[in-house]
């Protein structure tokens, strides 16, 4: 990898941040401690904008206002053609507003540009456009009980929902949470990441515009242990999905646990293998293998490791304004320091280093694409969620010890399989334990397309009607019925 030199050939100009406080109740207003936090620009390790750092007290305000919007506000009881509506609305809003939308993605998480516009922004308006489609059509059944009883069941909102999101992907996280809670009839907290918190503010401000009733959707940027722990623990909030890693995704579960018994839904790490057999064409499957950990046959191994060696090094690293650059900075230093640790590991455990390993330039947080081989499945590398650009290279004999391998991890969020043939993929997909295979691909999603973990990768799902499910709930009405004879 090389840093692209910083001649930037796109038109970046950097955008007036127009949203940098707390929106409760319809309403930008500061924090009640007054305090405020940097968020920072991955490219240069500066801040960008300061922004209202929401608390426990802030919290509380937002709840308030999401209980009233719930309890007495029309939300919940609009028909789901009206909260479609607008919802719609919402929709054409983003695409409206997908210019700057895109620059904010690129510029507070470090994502590329292109695929911000191309992939995260139009994609938030399909998530919120499936869901408007759902709002009309939440229904229950009717149920014959017995002769004399008759019954049938609602599916109601389960009310005031709190969204805790990472920063891995801002929009794509903010709409696969809030779109089904909204068609539900759901009333929200959204805390972003402390990392990426600009866009979630503007989307707030669209939401205004397109007319979601005020209280509905609270953003409340802040802190994980203040702000994120507040929401966990709240009594008044009713459900808690989360997004984010394991050790946080257990703490959630036990605040909501000792708080109010509030229902939660976990998305959390993953370690999601890609296994290549020597049947595919190597250099397609060396494209498909963009980060993460991957199990090579035997029989392809040496010239697929020669290949992915080749590409990594050919890969532009640097500004994500930059249309040729194709991996932009870590999101912080944080992470940064985490990624590189994660490396020194590898070499200490004895893993082979093909080429990367080392940061680059001495501004901002970009690492060269990594790889190593010669990895076992002891190794740190091989087990814990990196969140970064580290390939660990395996090498399997039989498809039965890929299997063993695939599933020798306490995550299973998804898995991917490249090979021609057919028994081979289904016999996999059957048998790893994740939530999502991708077969002949890799990192593939869709608004309809379920998402969420297996194992220590958490549970509930993320997209589809399946998500739906999580801020809905099931009442059962029951009444007598006098001398049927049926
Ligand atoms: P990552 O490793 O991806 O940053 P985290 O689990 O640390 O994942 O963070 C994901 C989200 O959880 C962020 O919004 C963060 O602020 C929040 N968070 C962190 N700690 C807590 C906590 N103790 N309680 C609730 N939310 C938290």
């Amino acid at each position: 990898g090389s840093l692209s030199n910083g001649s930037c050939k796109s038109l970046f100009k950097m955008p007036e941040i127009k949203f940098t406080k707390l929106f409760i109740n319809g309403e930008f207003v500061d924090s009640v401690s007054g305090k405020t936090f940097e968020t920072i620009d991955p490219r240069t390790g500066e801040a960008i904008a300061r922004i209202a750092e929401g608390d426990k007290e802030d919290v509380d305000l937002a709840v308030k206002a999401a209980r009233q919007a719930f309890d007495h506000g029309p939300w919940p009881r609009f028909s789901g053609a009206e909260r479609r509506g607008i919802m719609l609305k919402f929709a054409d809003l983003i695409e409206e507003h997908a210019e700057v939308l895109a620059v904010l993605e690129a510029l507070d998480a470090g994502k590329l540009h292109s695929w911000a516009k191309m992939g995260d922004i139009p994609g938030a308006a399909n998530t919120l456009r499936y869901y408007a489609g759902a709002a009309d059509k939440i229904h229950g059944e009717v149920l014959k009980m017995s002769r004399a009883l008759q019954g049938y069941t609602l599916r109601e909102p389960i009310g005031v929902v709190g969204h805790i999101i990472p920063w891995n992907f801002p929009t794509t996280m903010f709409f696969m949470k809030v779109s089904p809670a909204l068609a539900a009839g759901c009333t929200m907290i959204v805390k972003p990441a402390e990392q990426t918190p600009l866009i979630a503010l503007y989307f707030a401000h669209l939401a205004k515009l397109a007319g979601v009733p005020d209280g509905v959707l609270n953003v409340v940027p802040g802190f994980g242990p203040t702000a994120g722990a507040a929401i966990a623990s709240h009594m008044d909030i009713d459900k808690v999905s989360f997004t984010g890693s394991t050790d946080v995704g257990r703490q959630v579960m036990q605040a909501a646990a000792t708080s109010n018994l509030k229902p939660v839904s976990l998305e959390l790490g993953g370690k999601s293998p890609l296994l290549i057999f020597d049947d595919v064409d190597v250099n397609t499957a060396a494209d498909m293998a963009l980060l993460g950990i991957l199990f090579n046959k035997e029989g392809i191994y040496d010239e697929f490791e020669k290949k992915l060696v080749e590409k990594a090094k050919a890969w532009v690293v640097g500004d994500p304004f930059d249309p040729a650059v194709r991996q932009g900075p870590q999101v912080d230093k944080k992470q940064f320091d985490r990624i590189l640790s994660y490396i020194e590991h590898g070499k200490r455990e004895g893993a082979t280093l093909l080429t990367g390993g080392k940061p680059i330039g001495k501004k901002g947080y970009y690492i060269e694409p990594t790889i190593f081989t010669n990895v076992t499945e002891d190794m740190l590398i091989a087990k814990n969620e990196i969140f970064g650009p580290v390939m660990a290279l395996m090498k399997f004999k039989t498809v039965e010890e890929a299997i063993k391998s695939a599933n020798n991890t306490r995550y299973g969020l998804a898995a991917g399989i490249m090979t021609k043939d057919l028994n081979v993929a289904n016999t996999v997909s059957r048998s790893i334990r994740a939530g999502i295979i991708w077969i002949n691909c890799y990192f593939a999603f869709d608004s309809d397309c379920p998402y969420g973990g297996y194992k220590m990768s958490g549970f509930g799902r993320d997209c589809g009607l399946e998500s739906l499910h999580n801020y809905l709930q099931v009442k059962s009405v029951v009444t007598p019925i006098f001398n049927s004879p049926w």
